[in-house]
């Protein structure tokens, strides 16, 4: 067992003591058996929610409506849900309610895919009721049950079926892919947010030409926000060099470049990413659009950041040009000045040296004096700052 797993035994070997049953499920579980780090290690057990907590001293409600508790354990912390089946299924959602059961193979049943349906006891035991370890070796993703039923219980797990294809460099089998082909429509039910989660990994994924390619096959771009009849330029994309993409900012601004996207605040709010993102791929597409013209130039450089820098150059890389982030960086480095604060008048000192009252004029001489310093037109300190003002106000008089 790996480490992950043997650290987190004398957490269910108390569930255990207590007369219930905890087994290891989930992606953990998947990704033991293809020799991938594993992540989070996900406990299921037959104890209710309110048993697990009677049994551990430190305990969150993480989601207790789910069933799921986070015990602070001191080999550190671990999700522990209940088994629990979801029948009440409505509208192609995900339903807000579950039930609470006692049997394994309930909560199993429940799972979207059978590499995704395993379990496995303390010892090591495999419990594989859904042939989940043979799909596993076939390199197979496989819908637990009828996949068409299946995605009318909850529609997101056709884009889980497409994100677990490129990050594990699966195939879909034959008829979980039917289902997606014919039903994908029903993605329109699925909140955005919980879209944009799997289209991220995704897109971040090793082989995300392979989950691109069945994302554009099964037509689940058509109901995706900003991608309706975008197949063309999805293939654009498709073609990019087939390195894996290493974040999240830099998938969206390589996608965003390629579907030649005007409005990036309008086009990315429809993805309810933060705005923080937005603002960086705003700011990092119109950077590459220059850099993909000409080099830095230091107001370039000056209205960039160390992050966007790496951003736009790892762009450039993609686009099959140099990766300049070492020369551009110490450019930005030797930047006289990185924000205005740093310029050596400031508006107090302007306005006791002209004597004058603020307005808009203040403003208007400190970004010319910023812009000067930052081209190296004028040196940064105050007796040059100050001349240069006083030239900039006599001309204007
Ligand atoms: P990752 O390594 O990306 O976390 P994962 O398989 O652990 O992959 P999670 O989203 O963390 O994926 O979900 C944990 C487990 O819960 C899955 O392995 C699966 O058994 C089950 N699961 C998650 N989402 C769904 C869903 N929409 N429908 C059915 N089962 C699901
Ligand atoms: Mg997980």
């Amino acid at each position: 067992l790996p480490q992950e797993f043997t650290d987190a035994i004398p957490v269910m070997e108390k569930i255990i003591a207590a007369g219930f049953e905890a087994y290891f499920v989930g992606g953990s579980v998947r990704d033991c058996f293809l020799n991938q780090p594993i992540h989070d290690v996900d406990i299921a057990t037959s104890a209710y929610p309110e048993e697990i907590k009677a049994i551990f001293k430190k305990t969150i409600d993480v989601g207790i409506e789910h069933g799921t508790v986070l015990v602070l354990a001191d080999q550190g912390e671990y999700e522990i849900t209940t088994f629990r089946t979801e029948s009440t299924y409505q509208d192609f959602r995900r339903p807000d309610q579950v039930t609470f059961v006692r049997s394994l193979e309930e909560d199993l049943k429940r799972r979207d895919f059978t590499m995704n349906a395993l379990a496995m006891t303390t010892e090591g035991e495999v419990i594989d009721l859904f042939d989940g370890v043979q799909s596993i070796k076939n390199h197979e993703i496989v819908a637990v049950g009828n996949p068409q039923e299946r995605f009318f219980e909850d529609a997101l797990r056709m884009m889980r079926a497409l994100r677990f294809a490129s990050q594990l460099d699966f195939d879909i089998e034959v008829k979980t892919l039917q289902a997606i082909k014919k039903h994908a429509h029903l993605l329109e039910k699925i909140s955005v947010e919980r879209i944009e989660i799997e289209w991220v990994k995704l897109l971040l994924g090793q082989n995300r030409a392979k989950g691109l390619a069945l994302f554009i096959e099964t037509a689940c771009y058509e109901y995706c926000p900003g991608l309706k009849h975008q197949a063309q330029a999805l293939n654009r994309f498709l073609k990019l060099p087939s390195n894996k993409i290493s974040n999240e900012t830099l998938a969206w601004l390589l996608l965003i470049y390629k579907l030649e996207v005007n409005n990036v605040s309008k086009w990315m709010k429809q993805w309810k990413v933060s705005n923080k993102m937005i603002q960086d791929l705003t700011a990092g597409l119109a950077l590459l659009k220059i850099r993909l013209e000409d080099e830095w130039r230091s107001n370039m450089l000056y209205h960039a950041n160390p992050n966007l820098i790496q951003l736009v150059e790892d762009a450039r890389e993609f686009l099959g040009k140099d990766n300049d982030y070492l020369a551009a960086i110490s450019l930005y480095e030797e930047l006289p000045i990185h924000k205005i604060q740093e310029l050596e008048v400031n508006g107090q000192v302007l306005m006791q040296h002209t004597q004058k009252k603020g307005g808009p004029w203040l403003g208007e001489t400190l970004h010319e004096l910023e812009r000067q310093v930052v081209n190296g037109d004028i040196q940064n300190n105050q007796v040059d700052l100050l001349s240069k003002a006083d030239e900039l106000l006599g001309e204007e008089a």
